[in-house]
């Protein structure tokens, strides 16, 4: 796409021309673009203009309403498709130092998994791996992700240089993790992350019990009473395996969902990640209780723990959202090949080519992914008022042309090369596939020096 970023520093002429016109003064307007709004009608704007001032959207619409701004910057979208920024829904960002490890093995996480992170988990380590986990998904049209992992403090730190959105949750378990040495000492640092974050722009902090299975009942409560007083979210991993739904039945006679809603955990503030084994009475229990629900096909069917049935989940009006899970999990932190993997293999398993049809999965990635993590009111659509965090993919590379249809171009057809502009709170982040916030040079550098590392440790593990 020919892309033109338009400083207008004549400013002689442009105060004369402000003051001629009389137009409002605005911080940076996207023109000539195909606008998918993701509102509520589905409205897509041919030859469309977003105004933006500051971090919000002020107006959009067709050409016509250009006459009345004047912007300090003016965004060609020229052929491209502009849509609100993705949302990822559920990662470990930092993990991106363990990629490709413990692949096509069967018991990853204790072979693997846990003594690379008990032996080299550092601050310093989360801050680099997050950082690079957070370009690539930056790079893919990502704007908002939701992390969960330890040291939390320093992942919320790297995106807030990069300009990111995150809602950052540290983990808890009943057992000690890299930052805590005590069972449960998640929880601790996770207050004192929520009140350095709390009223911060783009870093909202929360809590992350890692599981049911590996948190009891009254420190789950006690982190429910903690996210109701703080006001800020609960991530967790839920019913993701088989074993988990005989645990809790053999238990409890209840499943994973079932006992969340016995010990008052399935409430609005909840953000599930997974939901692979959900019964039509956990699906009913989900949307009566307001839960987000994050679906990670790629991760799941990798893992072969099963699929999800979030077409259900999301015909039954769940606030269901994509994610990708961690690197080690899915390998990719991207978005838009996830919505590929959403729709076909719905379509496989429901034996039937018309089911999750390209703009359902496109709403799952952006105004479904707000829903899940209660931030509709803010995020998830191209709309008045709402934050400015917005995409723009060209369509102009082999694999995008023709584009006819923009929602299947997206799903099926689009790679996370094809995102060109990447704009967060009003702000340019990626301009012409290019990441204005860090060198990606020394990004690469950065993670290089891990390597060795973890070559060692995973080959003793072997
Ligand atoms: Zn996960």
């Amino acid at each position: 796409m020919k892309k033109k970023l338009i400083y207008l520093l004549c400013l002689c002429f442009s105060i004369i021309s402000f003051a001629k016109d009389n137009n409002q003064k605005v911080s940076l307007i996207i023109k000539n673009g195909t606008i998918l709004t993701m509102n509520e009608d589905h409205k897509i704007i041919e030859d469309g203009v977003v105004i933006i001032d500051k971090n919000k959207i002020i107006a959009i619409g067709d050409k016509e309403i250009l006459k009345e701004y004047s912007a300090t910057l003016t965004l060609d979208a020229q052929d491209g498709i502009v849509m609100p920024g993705m949302i990822n829904t559920h990662t470990h960002a930092a993990m991106t130092i363990f990629r490709s490890i413990g692949d096509d093995v069967g018991d990853r996480l204790n072979r693997y998994l846990f003594p690379l992170e008990s032996k080299l988990v550092t601050p310093t380590l989360v801050y680099d791996g997050t950082r690079h986990g957070a370009i690539e998904m930056l790079k893919g049209g990502v704007t908002t992700m939701v992390d969960m992992y330890y040291f939390e403090d320093q992942a919320a730190k790297a995106l807030k240089e990069l300009g990111m959105r995150g809602i950052m949750g540290e983990t808890i378990m009943a057992k000690q993790t890299p930052d805590a040495k005590k069972p449960y000492g998640g929880i601790d640092i996770a207050i004192k992350l929520t009140e350095k974050y709390k009223e911060d722009e783009l870093i909202t902090p929360a809590f992350a019990p890692h599981a049911t299975y590996s948190n009891d009942s009254t420190h789950l409560q006690k982190i429910q009473s903690l996210a109701l007083k703080y006001d800020v979210p609960v991530m967790m991993h839920v019913a993701e395996t088989q074993a988990e739904v005989d645990k809790y039945k053999a238990e409890y006679g209840m499943t994973p969902i079932q006992y969340l809603q016995s010990i008052g955990l399935l409430t609005n503030k909840l953000i599930a990640a997974h939901c692979i084994f959900v019964d039509d009475n956990d699906i009913e229990l989900l949307s009566k209780n307001d839960v987000g629900v994050s679906h990670n096909m790629s991760a799941n069917i990798k893992s072969a723990k099963g699929v999800s049935p979030s077409l259900k989940m999301f015909d039954n009006g769940i606030r269901i959202g994509l994610g990708t899970d961690g690197p080690m999990s899915s390998n990719s932190l991207d978005i838009i090949a996830q919505m590929g993997y959403v729709a076909k293999v719905q379509k496989l398993i429901n034996k039937d080519r018309t089911v999750m049809p390209a703009k359902k999965v496109v709403e799952m990635a952006t105004l479904g992914g707000a829903k899940a993590i209660h931030m509709e009111d803010k995020l998830g659509s191209l709309e008045v008022g709402k934050l400015a965090d917005i995409v723009i993919v060209e369509t102009q590379s082999a694999n995008m042309t023709p584009t006819y249809n923009p929602y299947s171009s997206l799903v099926y057809s689009a790679h996370a090369g094809n995102v060109e502009t990447v704009i967060i709170n009003g702000k340019i982040i990626v301009n012409d596939k290019k990441l204005l916030t860090f060198d990606e040079n020394k990004d690469r550098e950065n993670i290089k020096v891990y390597r060795h590392k973890v070559e060692k440790i995973a080959g003793i593990l072997k």
